[in-house]
C-alpha cells in the first residue's frame, strides 16, 4: 500500500516479477515525461532496451491484462493529476535503427527523434521531410499522430509502417492501410504499436534542404511560445478557419485558469504558465471551447492525447 495525495492506493501488479530484467521504475512522475510538465505518477514506467525487449514488454503486459501506454517524447500527451494506473512504455531506447536504402528509401525505427531523422536525410541529400524539422517528438509519435506542419504531413512521405497489432501479430501496413488523415491514423483506432516506418524521399541539394529546415525552425521560434511547457497546438484546425484566429477573435489571448494560460504569443497554444495542474489545463481547454462555440459557432476539437 502506498499513499498519494493523502489517498491510499494499491499497485495491483507485481511489476518487478512481470517485467523482470526489463528496466522499469515504480511510481514514476509523469510530469517529467510529458509536454505540459504536469501529471501524477504512473504505477510503472518501462524502458525496454531493444526491439526484442519492447515486444516482450507488450506481450507480458497483455498476458497479465495490464493497461499500458506507449510514450515517445510525450510532446503531445497530457497526463492526469491522479497519474496512470498501468505501465507507460517508453520507446526511445528500444527502437533506434535508422538506415538508408536504395532510391531514396529510408528505414527508421519509432524511438528515434524526428529531428534526428530530418538531419540524417538532409546530410544524405534527401528532400521531403523538411516540414517535420522542429516538430518535437519521436518518429513513432509522428506516425501515430500523422504530424504535420507548413503544408507537409507524415503521410506525404510514408511508404509503409511496421506495427504490432492488438492480437500480437507483426504486420507491415501500407500508407493506405494506415488510413492517415489530419492528425489521425489507424494506429489510434486499432491500438497499434508502431515499430518503424519506411519513407520515400527524393534526391535534393543538401544545402537547400538545410536552408529550408533552418527557415522553418526560425518561424517556429518567432511565432511559438517555445519557452513555456506545452503540447504545441492545443486544438485541431477547424474546417474553414484556424483555432488560433478564432480564440484571438474571442478575446482569449492570455486567458488564464490557475496556472494554465492561452499563450500571449500564439493563441493556438495553451501553456503551463507556471505551477499548472493538469486539471487547470483541462478546465481552460473546456472554457475556450465553450466561449469559441458561443461566440463563433465553431466546435474546437482538442489535438492532445490524454494519458488515461
Ligand atoms: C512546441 C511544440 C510544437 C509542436 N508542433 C507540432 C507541429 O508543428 N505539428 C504537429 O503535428 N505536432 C506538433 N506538436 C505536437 C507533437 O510534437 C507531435 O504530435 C509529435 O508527433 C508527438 O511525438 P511524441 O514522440 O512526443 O509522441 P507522444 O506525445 O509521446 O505520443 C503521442 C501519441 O502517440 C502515441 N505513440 C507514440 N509512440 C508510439 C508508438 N511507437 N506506437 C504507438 N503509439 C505511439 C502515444 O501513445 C500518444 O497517444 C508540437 C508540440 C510541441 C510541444
Amino acid at each position: 500500500m502506498n499513499r498519494r495525495e493523502g489517498k491510499p492506493f494499491l499497485i495491483n501488479f507485481d511489476y518487478d516479477k512481470i517485467l523482470g530484467e526489463i528496466p522499469h521504475r515504480l511510481n514514476e512522475s509523469l510530469a517529467a515525461h510529458t509536454g505540459f510538465k504536469t501529471g501524477g505518477p504512473a504505477d510503472c514506467m518501462a524502458w525496454p532496451q531493444n526491439r526484442e525487449q519492447l515486444l516482450q514488454t507488450v506481450q507480458r503486459l497483455r498476458a497479465e491484462q495490464i493497461p499500458f501506454f506507449l510514450l515517445g517524447n510525450g510532446s503531445n500527451v497530457l497526463a492526469l493529476d491522479e497519474g496512470y494506473r498501468g505501465c507507460v512504455v517508453k520507446t526511445e531506447k528500444a527502437l533506434t535503427e535508422l538506415h538508408f536504402e536504395d532510391d531514396g528509401l529510408v528505414y527508421c525505427e519509432a524511438g528515434i527523434q524526428l529531428s534526428v531523422l530530418c538531419k540524417a536525410c538532409q546530410k544524405n541529400g534527401l528532400t521531403g521531410l523538411e516540414f517535420a524539422f522542429g516538430i518535437p517528438g519521436t518518429v513513432g509519435g509522428a506516425l501515430f499522430m500523422n504530424a504535420g506542419a507548413y503544408d507537409g504531413e507524415m503521410k506525404d512521405v510514408v511508404v509503409s509502417v511496421e506495427v504490432l497489432d492488438i492480437h500480437g501479430n507483426l504486420r507491415t501496413l501500407s500508407a493506405a492501410d494506415m488510413q492517415f488523415s489530419y492528425r489521425s491514423s489507424a494506429a489510434q483506432s486499432e491500438q497499434l504499436v508502431i515499430l518503424s516506418g519506411r519513407f520515400q524521399l527524393c534526391a535534393g541539394s543538401a544545402s537547400e534542404i538545410l536552408a529550408r529546415m533552418n527557415e522553418l525552425m526560425q518561424r517556429r521560434k518567432d511565432k511559438q511560445p517555445l519557452d513555456k511547457p506545452s503540447c504545441g497546438s492545443t486544438f485541431k484546425r477547424p474546417a474553414g478557419s484556424y483555432a488560433s484566429k478564432l480564440i484571438d477573435e474571442c478575446g482569449l489571448r492570455g486567458f488564464r485558469y490557475g496556472g494554465a494560460q492561452v499563450s500571449e504569443k500564439h493563441c493556438g497554444f495553451v501553456v503551463n504558465a507556471g505551477g499548472a495542474a493538469s486539471a487547470d489545463i483541462l478546465a481552460l481547454v473546456e472554457q475556450v471551447k465553450t466561449i469559441v462555440k458561443d461566440k463563433t459557432g465553431y466546435d474546437l476539437e482538442c489535438e492532445i492525447r490524454l494519458l488515461q
